[in-house]
């Protein structure tokens, strides 16, 4: 009926029926004996311990006790009734308590028999006690089958509705061991064998018995790396997989003359020399669109890093060659930012540069779509305004993506369209990820790194500050300003308190006209309440100088660039997330003068917060900023801010399998470049994966 007996629909085994059946799949996502199989336990409880019960306390988690039933009673009335034992051991005594299952209680537990009881103790009244123990004879009788004697007790993630139909972790474990013991002959082998053998890898079906039913903590460490690189080996075959069918669908421009607008400002008009991050990230650059193939490069480089510059040199590139490029900002205000600095750059020569945003009058949208369909228009910067169909350009080469992570798939997927050939596409995002997610997000991309700043530039000094010391933030704020710099203060704004933010916000705002009073000191004020109008004006009064302080929520644009700002003041740094800390400290140290960010926190922080401020203080390293951010709160927090995919590992985790994801990356490296299609005998068993979607992860990027 099955082309497996693993395939067969839960519904069939012993004991789930049509109601639990539902309850899994709706709760957990399960819905055959196979994907039950690979609902992993999320931790594991060490039954060779025993505890005395003078030892307990009520912080531990689970324990087992060896004890003797002394007394057994059934008290209470109605739905009030229960049984209570007294359990002892030579060091004191305890209670276990039943509330259901009396029945079966009352006939199969025997006073003055010795049992191990499991279960969480709880404090009660001067004694310890466990509710629903899970009692076993003592001295424990072997249980042979599959699974051998069980030494760590699997603990599966459950939910209420699933517990209340006896499927909590226990349950679970029962139906798994079913499965195990009818089927596990039948488990297959995913990973051919010269990798199992090169890596160490122990099969699949021991793997399956012995993350579900450890034989010992070494087997269970050798059954989390096999199934951790089996993960990662999947994910990493998918991408790069694509990565070569889409080289091989797609065409790219070939730029291969560097021409006289790319050699005139290099030699004549830039002002600065460049890095050697930026050169070599242009060399990767030029490397890339003469090949043929569509270029899918992300640069990474911390805010001020001088991505722009880059950007304008590739699209230089492909003016060059014949082809026009564009470049588009998430919002309007960066949009024209870019554009401005664009022209500035180029100081009006060598190409024409035409902007196009969501305000740009009808007329002017006329005038520019016949410009840019005569190819009268070298680049072109905008928002979204840019993907419209009526958007057409005469030969699109190069399309520059600034703050990739705010853009859609089908933002992007609309742009491919825009040519023949679909033009090369730079993303450029100035939130570093760490290595480990980049290879795994970005996996089928080409990932080229900025990690060099421009000479010459100042780090910021970055200060904690609690409550007593605000009249010294205060103060260096004044200082600065006396100096003719500018000043952002950024409050938190997260949407559970929303109400209690702003009431924060209010008195913030109050305490600072205060202290900087009308006419002498000038304040913009920007929050998530406002119209886009408003904000836009208040910005723009910050950007044009009219204004020394700008008070905002997080609302504050991403890459907004006002040099001559020289303080950020962050209140309740503490409730930032690193990324975002870093991100808003960002915001100032663009000009040649010190820069400060002062981070103002209550006194007392739990060891995260406090983890998060004091790193903050010592390092200005994106790279080094976002691998910390990634031990501190996990892949899937990180993922979900950046909103570009997410990835839902089951067993491997990013910021502690570094080791294994580069093993298994490496894996699938050799195995492409050896049997690029994947249809060599020895990578038999991988080529129905290919065809079927990876379950665990989903990908929201140029595909
Ligand atoms: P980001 O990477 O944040 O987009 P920008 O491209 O806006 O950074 O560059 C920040 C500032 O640094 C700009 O004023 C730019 O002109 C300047 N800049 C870029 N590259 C260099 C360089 N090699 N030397 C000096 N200044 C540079
Ligand atoms: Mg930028």
């Amino acid at each position: 009926m099955f082309a497996s007996n693993l395939e067969t629909p839960l519904v069939y085994l012993k004991g789930v029926g049509p109601k639990r059946a539902e309850l899994l799949q709706k709760e957990l996502g399960v819905f055959t004996y196979e994907q039950l199989l690979h609902h992993y336990p999320f931790r594991y409880i060490d039954r060779t311990r025993f505890y005395k019960i003078n030892e307990l306390n009520p912080d531990m988690p689970l324990v087992q006790v060896i004890g003797k039933i002394m007394t057994k009673e059934m008290i209470g009335e109605k739905h009030k009734r229960r049984i209570v034992a007294r359990f002892g051991d030579e060091t004191g005594t305890m209670e276990l308590v039943w509330f259901q299952s009396l029945k079966w209680v009352e006939d199969n537990i025997y006073r003055g028999n010795t049992y191990i009881a499991f279960g969480k103790p709880n404090f009660f009244n001067g004694s310890f006690s466990i509710s629903h123990p899970d009692l076993e004879t003592y001295p424990r009788q072997t249980s042979g089958g599959v699974t051998g004697n069980l030494t760590l007790q699997p603990i599966y993630n459950s939910t209420e509705k699933l517990k209340k139909s006896f499927l909590d972790s226990k349950g679970i474990q029962k139906l798994i061991y079913q499965i195990l013991e009818l089927h596990v002959n039948e488990v297959r082998e995913t990973l051919p064998k010269y990798v199992l053998e090169k890596y160490k890898l122990i099969g699949k079906k021991e793997a399956l018995i012995n993350i579900h039913f450890p034989a010992n903590t070494r087997a269970l460490q050798q059954a989390e790396r096999r199934l951790k690189f089996e993960e990662l080996f999947f994910i990493q075959l998918q991408l790069l997989h694509n990565k070569h069918l889409r080289s091989l669908k797609f065409k790219g421009a070939v730029f291969s003359n560097v021409g006289e607008r790319v050699n005139k400002f290099y030699n004549e008009i830039i002002p600065f020399d460049l890095t050697n991050a930026q050169k070599r990230v242009i060399k990767e650059i030029r490397i890339d669109t003469q090949r043929g193939a569509q270029m899918n490069r992300l640069v990474q480089g911390d805010v001020g890093s001088g991505k722009t510059v880059v950007a304008l040199m590739s699209m230089l590139l492909a003016n060059d060659n014949g082809c026009q490029a564009c470049m588009m900002a998430p919002t309007e205000i960066l949009a024209r930012q870019h554009y401005e600095s664009l022209v500035g750059m180029l100081k009006g020569e060598l190409v024409n540069v035409g902007i196009l945003t969501g305000s740009s009058t009808k007329k002017q949208r006329t005038i520019l779509h016949q410009q840019l369909e005569s190819g009268e228009i070298d680049i072109l910067v905008g928002t979204h305004a840019l993907i419209e169909d009526k958007v057409k350009f005469k030969n699109l080469g190069l399309v520059v993506i600034d703050e990739q992570h705010r853009f859609g798939v089908e933002q992007r997927a609309k742009l491919w369209r825009k040519n023949v050939v679909p033009p090369h596409i730079l993303v450029m995002t100035a939130t570093p990820i760490p290595r480990t997610l980049a290879m795994t997000l970005y996996g089928d991309l080409d990932v080229s790194i900025i990690d060099e700043l421009p000479a010459g530039r100042k780090p910021i000094e970055t200060l904690h500050f609690v409550e007593g010391r605000r009249m010294r933030m205060f103060g260096m704020m004044k200082e600065e300003i006396a100096k003719g710099r500018q000043v952002y203060i950024v409050y938190p704004l997260i949407k559970e308190s929303e109400k209690l933010d702003l009431l924060h916000l209010e008195a913030g705002i109050e305490q600072l006209s205060y202290q900087f009073p009308r006419p002498q000191y000038q304040i913009s004020i920007v929050h998530g309440k406002l119209s886009n109008a408003d904000k836009a004006y208040e910005m723009q009064r910050f950007i044009d100088g009219k204004t020394q302080i700008m008070v905002a929520t997080t609302v504050i644009e991403v890459g907004v660039n006002v040099p001559n700002a020289s303080v950020m003041v962050i209140e309740n740094a503490e409730r930032f997330g690193l990324s975002q800390l870093h991100q808003l400290r960002g915001r100032v140290g663009r000009g040649a003068e010190q820069s400060f960010c002062i981070l103002m926190s209550k006194d007392k922080l739990n060891p995260t917060s406090k983890k998060r401020l004091e790193t903050m203080v010592r390092t200005n390293n994106g790279f080094e900023i976002s691998e910390i951010d990634l031990e501190l709160r996990g892949p899937g927090d990180i993922t979900g801010t950046m909103q570009s995919g997410t990835i839902e590992l089951k067993v491997a985790d990013l910021a502690k399998d570094q080791v294994i994801l580069q093993e298994a990356r490496n894996t699938v490296i050799e195995l492409l470049d050896k049997d690029p299609n994947v249809e060599n005998p020895e990578n038999s068993l991988l080529k129905s994966f290919l065809s079927k979607k990876i379950v665990g992860i989903s990908f929201d990027k140029i595909s």
